[in-house]
Parts: structure tokens; C-alpha cells; sequence
């Protein structure tokens, strides 16, 4: 099969489409046919050696994945979800058949640990990173544990689910799981056409809360306001929290949803109102950071980390996605052969919303 790998580190790094073995489907392991792969800032961290962790390769990147099942592996079949209820309820059953389409959860998780065992996957003691600790989707198939499988809902098709379930499922797990929102609340989504902060707008405005963001160009801002923030600042003006400030009627926002870091993160605690939360999620900006901690305690600010999603966050993101309260913003579509333009769309940050790539013509998936 094709696969685009990463064969040296840069950035740009060096990729190749090559012919590589055909994957097959060891016990609790199913092969999806990969039909639209979302591409993530962490893939660009692959890219230029920028993660912490140890990476061999050449390497398959791409963990946004959306695909039908072409092969299952002994036992896999009847693979219960490791957390989530609706799942637990028919285990034993067989649960995946040939065909079915799914989207993938790029924490991998070991299904057998404390955290996995009460239902906290993406706390899992033995968690991998799908396309980055092994091969990922930018590839005709790809050979995942069923365990990471959740089934598309009716009227999600492939490139929703693979714009949505890594970016949106963040979110959610950011604005359901690790904090709350009450009707009402002043809510800054940073960064709001980006993947996260697009699906932030969105769960935010839906959970009642008031929604403000922030965008670097007049576009960017456009497509804040359209997909539901009430006001949308400019992140080229440094004075931007002053303007949050007079939005808010000097009360500051409740809840700041974060993935920048660097700079950013500063500004946000300027924003924040007394006994408000800044739940982060992500360092594009940079990773080491100072705060004034005397601020922090006085007026009891909330600093909370949030990583990858748990299964419910997915479902949830997705079953958002089939009642049209969770739309996905996607820039561009690439086929296999240009993955490599899209890893340099990204980095440009020139971008409205998801880059995609799909491996097959768009008609193979019009079934
Ligand atoms: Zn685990």
C-alpha cells in the first residue's frame, strides 16, 4: 500500500510516498482503510523533532482518522469500548463488521489500567500517539486496536469526522471533562479559527455561555464571529485584554480555553475574572512560561491541564456532529502525494479551520 513517511526530521522534514507492507490485523487489532486524515500541529512537532518524545523512522504521521474497517483481527470484533457505558452494556457482542465506518482515538490506550479503568483514557499509564509513536493515517490503511474505535454516527461522513474528532473532541474534553461552563458565563476561546478554538466557539455558545475570541487577521475574526462569538478581538494588538476587559464590563471571562501558551498565557490571566479557570491543552507559542503567582491566589485563579480526550469526549463530539450542533471548518483538502504541501500550509498558519488529506479520489467514499 501507499504510505507518505517522514524519513528525516525538519522543517521543512523530509517526506517520501512509498510502497509498504500491506498492514495486517494481529488479536484486538482491526485494519481501517483510510478515507480522511486531519493534520494537527502535533504533526508538525513530529516534523521538526519538537516532542519530548523518542521517535524512530521512518514514520507514518497523521492521528485524525476516519476510515472503514477492511480487516479484523482475532477477537476484535467483540472488543468492548474501556469506558464508555453505552458500549459496556453489549459487550460480548460482536461490535464490528467489515465496512462499518469509524473514527479512530489517537491517544491509543492500554484499556487496562487504573486510569483506563475508570473510564480517564486519556490519563492512560501506557498511552501512544497515533502517528507519532506508531503509524498513523496519512497511509491507504492503518492498523489501530478496536478498542480505539468509535462508530460514525448516520450523517457524519469521513472528512467531518476527520476534521472534528481530535481538534473538537479536545474541546469538549477541555469545556465537559475538565472544567464546566454555566449558562451565562463569559467564555474566551483563543484562537478562533484554528481546530480547537473553532470547536470551543461552538461547544461554549451551545453550553450558554457568552463567547469571545481572538484572531490575528480580518478572515480569522470573520470566521469567529460566524461560527457563534459574540465579539472577536484582534491578537495583533497587544492591548487585546484591555479590550476583554471593556467587553466583560470590567468583570473579566470565566473560562479561558488555551492551546498557545508562550506570551499568550499571560495575557489570558490578564482576562480572567475572580475564581476564573484557564484550562490549557496546548504550547504552540512556547512551552516554558512565568506567571505572577501573587494574582493567581488573591483573586483564586484556576490553572488546569487537559491532554487528548477520553472515548465519551469522542462520542460526544461526534453525536454533536450528527445533530449539526458541532460543525467542522475545513481550509483545504489534499490528496496522499501532497501531504507534504499540507504539512507547509500549516506551518504557514495562512489557514482557515482543517487541512485534510484523503488517500483515495473523493468518489471511492461515496458509498
Ligand atoms: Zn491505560
Amino acid at each position: 500500500m501507499k504510505a507518505i513517511q517522514l524519513v528525516a526530521h525538519g522543517a521543512p522534514g523530509k517526506f517520501e510516498l512509498r510502497d509498504v507492507p500491506e498492514p495486517r490485523a494481529q488479536a484486538g487489532e482491526v485494519v481501517v482503510q483510510v478515507q480522511s486524515c486531519g493534520l494537527n500541529h502535533l504533526d508538525l512537532w513530529l516534523e521538526e523533532a519538537g516532542l519530548p518524545i523518542t521517535v524512530q523512522l521512518p514514520r507514518t504521521p497523521g492521528g485524525e482518522i476516519a476510515g472503514k474497517i477492511v480487516e479484523i483481527g482475532p477477537g476484535s470484533a467483540a472488543v468492548p469500548a474501556a469506558s464508555s457505558e453505552k458500549s459496556q452494556r453489549d459487550a460480548g457482542a460482536p461490535r464490528w463488521s467489515i465496512g462499518d465506518p469509524v473514527a479512530i482515538q489517537s491517544n491509543l490506550f492500554c484499556g487496562e489500567c487504573e486510569f483506563c479503568l475508570r473510564g480517564e483514557d486519556s490519563m492512560c499509564l501506557r498511552g501512544e500517539i497515533l502517528g507519532v509513536q506508531r503509524d498513523g493515517g496519512f497511509a491507504e490503511k492503518v492498523v489501530v486496536p478496536a478498542r480505539s474505535l468509535v462508530r460514525l454516527p448516520d450523517g457524519v461522513d469521513f472528512d467531518t469526522s476527520a476534521a472534528l474528532t481530535l481538534a473538537g473532541s479536545t474541546a469538549m474534553h477541555m469545556l465537559t471533562n475538565r472544567t464546566q461552563v454555566k449558562p451565562g458565563d463569559w467564555v474566551l476561546a483563543i484562537g478562533g479559527a484554528s481546530g480547537v478554538g473553532s470547536a470551543a466557539i461552538q461547544i461554549a455558545k451551545h453550553l450558554g455561555a457568552r463567547v469571545i475570541s481572538t484572531g490575528s487577521t480580518e478572515a480569522k475574526r470573520a470566521l469567529a464571529q460566524h461560527l457563534g462569538a459574540e465579539f472577536v478581538v484582534d491578537s495583533n494588538d497587544a492591548r487585546w485584554p484591555a479590550d476583554i476587559r471593556k467587553i466583560t464590563n470590567k468583570h473579566g471571562v470565566d473560562l479561558v480555553v488555551e492551546h498557545v501558551g508562550g506570551d499568550v498565557l499571560g495575557k489570558c490571566f490578564d482576562c480572567l475574572a475572580r475564581g476564573g479557570t484557564i484550562v490549557s491543552c496546548g504550547a504552540t507559542a512556547g512551552r516554558d512560561v512565568q506567571f505572577n503567582l501573587w494574582p493567581f491566589f488573591v483573586k483564586q485563579h484556576r490553572f488546569i491541564g487537559s491532554y487528548g480526550r477520553n472515548r465519551a469526549d469522542l462520542e460526544t463530539t461526534l453525536e454533536w456532529a450528527a445533530a449539526g450542533k458541532l460543525k467542522p471548518v475545513i481550509d483545504a483538502i489534499f490528496p496522499l502525494d501532497q501531504t507534504a504541501a499540507a504539512f507547509a500550509k500549516l506551518r504557514s498558519r495562512n489557514i482557515l479551520g482543517k487541512i485534510l488529506v484523503e488517500p483515495f479520489e473523493p468518489e471511492s467514499e461515496s458509498d
